[in-house]
């Protein structure tokens, strides 16, 4: 059987795959007539009107076969504008033609919204508190309290009828009922359901509260997946369900399914939903209504209430896309917004230079920049010569170059009268760049100096008064510059390696040490553009997107665990060489939950065994930091040949000898990850390896480390990531802070994502303070409060 909604929609397809094929027209009635006699009637019944509007449709298409084809044709492209009429007339509620909202609103005590939750109906002050750890306070978090799910009731299925292991609803009464407890202690709540067309079981399990819910007699609607039971006849286990007053029939519509916590049921939210709804007509977020009508968007209340509950998958949808815009749409708004109005206080020094001094250094390089590396140095100088502050998130892909792009920014701003400063996360990383840096801008009369908290007191303290009196040009550190006791002369420019280590508030505090500080981030782990502007709604996103040329590649094989030998053998090979390897692990030491290889004794088991003879290092995030540098230095002096480590190697350490990278369990890692890992190999001319020792031969897994050993790029490596994963799996997204959008899921709904973003741009750009927009401005500082008060910080 087919309901009405499937009827459009398979229509829609039919004439949509057929409307360019002259050849198939004479059999387009007969598809379309074979599902018409599927209908079900007492579906089609429930939209008023809607079986003589079909029958219409019907009449309409069955002449096709008499037509010249060029008349069938523009019949057939007819079809689309009757469906969606169809659509409009009979899959949405009917609303708001008449301004009914503004009009409901008038006669709705608004203040209700703010209602505790304890006094709506069919919840007590015990279920409240329940509800309070749900996030739900009060009425109007309630109606913001959207459905993870949806039960489609809409086809309810006769139990003789069922035919597979699948998803259905079915009606009928409960005729036995009962509660046991098994020898574990486990609570089996087993219920008989017929439809009189036969029998169903069904099972709870640990839900005794059930027992005197689910009681015989009573009339019950329920959906779920049936399966074959042990003793013959079709079950289902712990199905949602609804149980119906004795008058009622069962609803054939769309019922939402909500997270709930013990102690509260689906059917308890949905109660209280519905006893709310309406006050959904006061909920207003001052959207204009010119991009209402520019996306046909349902208005805010009308979506609200079809979310909870919506008439028809066409109905959702449209709900959908307008809650996600709106969460899009603020979210940019308020990050621009606030943006704007600290980049106005901090405006009106804009930097003046020649480009004199990083013209010298990009004349002496021993190499040409990449036109992405002269794009985004373009862009980063642009930044730099506008009143604005600069606020630039660079991203580029390992290797790509991104050190010396920030460098020409920095002699830009030295070159203007003001000293720049780089901060990166470790010390080692913070030497490797001082020291470049130093061989850069040997002969340009330009001072560094090393800021690392691992200096002696004496020599930290003259350096700090250097800083200070404005004899050091750019000051290269980690951490230890955001110390409250280091005082810049005149900072105007600070750029922060490897971002996602830091936290806000340390770039805040960074930022703070000058006036009108120019930044720029940048960040080794490619993260998709969406993701970055979604991520970043304050930071423009510059991206280097190639890599030098003659770039090696790294051959990179996936391996079985029993090739290890091999693999060892292989290795000290390179090692004879005089090159280094690392070996990689996902934990530190045993555990007893996962059967994982641990970098602690294979260590010990490596360094006694295979590699007995060989220096080899430990290192792992457990270690003091001081500790770490030390491996890590002995490590790049040769002390030690073969690393064994955790993840801790990934940020962009250096070691061009280093030749092979072994990650063991690699299915444990995100593909950014391995990426990371993989680029801490391969920088030299030395022909470099990746090898990815797998147990897991999952299709799935090898899917994805297969395309991981054909993809260099870490771009699209992260896309890959972001697309079969989820953000939520995304390597360090919660590092990088990205927000939890409510219903929106930045990948699938990019493009709202990018007009939403557009959108919020163009408000801001002809209405800045918002002050033709006074109801956004309220709602924002109402609903965005944590980065409103960035505003303050600035
Ligand atoms: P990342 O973007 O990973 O931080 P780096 O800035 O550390 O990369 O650059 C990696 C290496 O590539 C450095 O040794 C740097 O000198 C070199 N390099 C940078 N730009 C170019 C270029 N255009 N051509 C050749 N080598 C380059
Ligand atoms: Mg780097």
């Amino acid at each position: 059987m087919l309901i009405f909604e499937e009827f459009i929609d398979f229509c829609e397809r039919i004439f949509d795959a057929s409307k360019d094929d002259e050849s198939v027209y004479s059999k387009i009635y007969d598809l379309i007539y074979e599902r018409y006699k599927q209908l079900d009637i007492k579906e089609l019944e429930l939209h008023n009107g809607a079986p003589e509007k079909i029958k219409k449709f019907m009449e309409y298409y069955s002449g096709l076969v008499r037509l010249t084809p060029e008349r069938a044709k523009k019949r057939i492209l007819n079809s689309f504008g009757m469906l969606q009429r169809l659509r409009e007339e009979y899959l949405i509620p009917v609303f708001a033609s008449d301004n009914s909202t503004v009009k409901n609103k008038k006669a709705l005590s608004c203040s209700e919204l703010k209602t505790e939750i304890k006094f709506v109906k069919g919840i007590g002050p015990k279920k409240a508190k329940l509800m309070n750890m749900l996030g739900i306070e009060n009425v109007e978090d309630l109606l913001r309290y959207y459905p993870r799910a949806y039960e489609d009731r809409r086809r309810i299925v006769n139990i003789s009828d069922i035919i597979g292991e699948e998803k259905v609803t079915v009606s009928g009464k409960i005729v036995a009922a009962k509660s046991t407890r098994t020898k574990s202690g486990m609570w089996i709540l087993s219920a008989s359901i017929t439809d009189e067309t036969g029998v169903l079981i069904v099972n709870w399990f640990n839900q005794n509260y059930l027992r005197n819910i689910i009681t015989e007699d009573k009339s019950i609607c329920l959906t779920g997946k049936v399966k074959y039971g042990k003793f013959a006849g079709w079950e289902m286990q712990s199905p949602d369900f609804e149980i119906l007053e004795d008058s009622e029939i069962v609803q054939r519509i769309i019922f939402p399914v909500y997270r709930v916590t013990n102690g509260i049921h689906v059917s308890n939210i949905r109660k209280a939903v519905r006893n709310t709804v309406k006050y959904a007509d006061c909920l207003d977020n001052g959207l204009p209504s010119a991009l209402e009508s520019k996306y046909e968007l349902l208005p805010v209340s009308e979506a609200v209430k079809g979310i909870h509950f919506p008439k028809s998958d066409y109905h959702l949808k449209k709900c959908k896309t307008r809650l996600v815009y709106d969460e899009f749409f603020f979210f940019q708004l308020a990050a621009l917004y606030a943006r704007k109005i600290t980049d106005k206080k901090n405006m009106g020094k804009a930097k003046i230079f020649k480009g004199t001094l990083s013209g010298e250094l990009e004349n002496s390089l021993p190499f040409k920049l990449t036109s992405a590396q002269k794009q985004a140095c373009n862009s980063i100088r642009e930044g730099l010569k506008s009143e604005y502050p600069l606020n630039v998130l660079l991203q580029g892909d390992v290797g790509s170059g991104k050190t010396i792009v920030a460098l020409l920014g920095m002699l830009d701003s030295v070159e203007a009268g003001y000293q720049s400063t780089i901060m990166a996360p470790t010390s080692i990383l913070a030497q490797q760049h001082f020291e470049n840096v130093n061989n850069l801008v040997k002969g340009l009369n330009v001072k560094t100096e090393l800021l690392i908290s691992n200096i002696p007191e004496k020599d930290k303290k003259e350096i700090k008064a250097r800083i200070k009196n404005g004899e050091v040009d750019i000051v290269i550190g980690t951490h230890a510059i955001i110390q409250d006791d280091v005082d810049f002369d005149n900072l105007g420019m600070a750029v922060i390696d490897e971002q996602h280590r830091f936290g806000v508030k340390q770039r805040e505090k960074l930022i703070n040490k000058g006036q009108k500080v120019d930044t720029v981030v940048m960040t080794a782990t490619p993260i998709p553009r969406t993701l970055a502007l979604s991520a970043y709604g304050d930071l423009d996103v510059v991206i280097i997107d190639e890599l030098p040329p003659n770039r090696q590649s790294i051959k990179t094989v996936l391996i079985s665990e029993k090739k290890s030998k091999e693999l060892y053998d292989f290795i000290k090979s390179e090692i004879a060489m005089g090159h280094k390897a690392y070996i990689v692990y996902p934990l530190i030491e045993e555990s007893e939950q996962m059967d994982l290889k641990d970098a602690t004794s294979m260590y010990e088991f490596l360094k006694t065994g295979p590699f007995s003879g060989t220096g080899v290092g430990l290192l792992h995030g457990k270690m003091k930091a001081e500790e770490k540098d030390e491996i890590m230095q002995d490590f790049i002096n040769g002390k030690y040949s073969l690393l064994v480590s955790t993840t801790v190697i990934e940020v962009g350490i250096d070691v061009p000898d280093a030749t092979v990278m072994v990650i063991e369990h690699p299915e444990r890692f995100g593909l950014a990850q391995l990426h990371q890992l993989r680029g801490r190999v391969g920088r030299s001319h030395r022909k470099s390896y990746c090898f990815l020792v797998t147990t897991d031969t999952s299709p799935e897994s090898y899917g994805r480390l297969r395309y991981f050993s054909e993809t260099e790029n870490g771009f699209l490596l992260a896309d890959y990531d972001l697309k079969t994963r989820g953000p939520g799996e995304f390597m360090g997204v919660r590092q990088h802070g990205v927000p939890n959008f409510n219903l929106g899921n930045i990948v699938e709904d990019i493009d709202i994502l990018e007009n939403a973003r557009k959108d919020a741009k163009e408000i801001l750009e002809s209405d800045p303070g918002l002050e033709r927009h006074e109801e956004l401005k309220i709602y924002l500082y109402n609903n965005y409060k944590d980065k409103m008060s960035l505003i303050d910080i600035g």
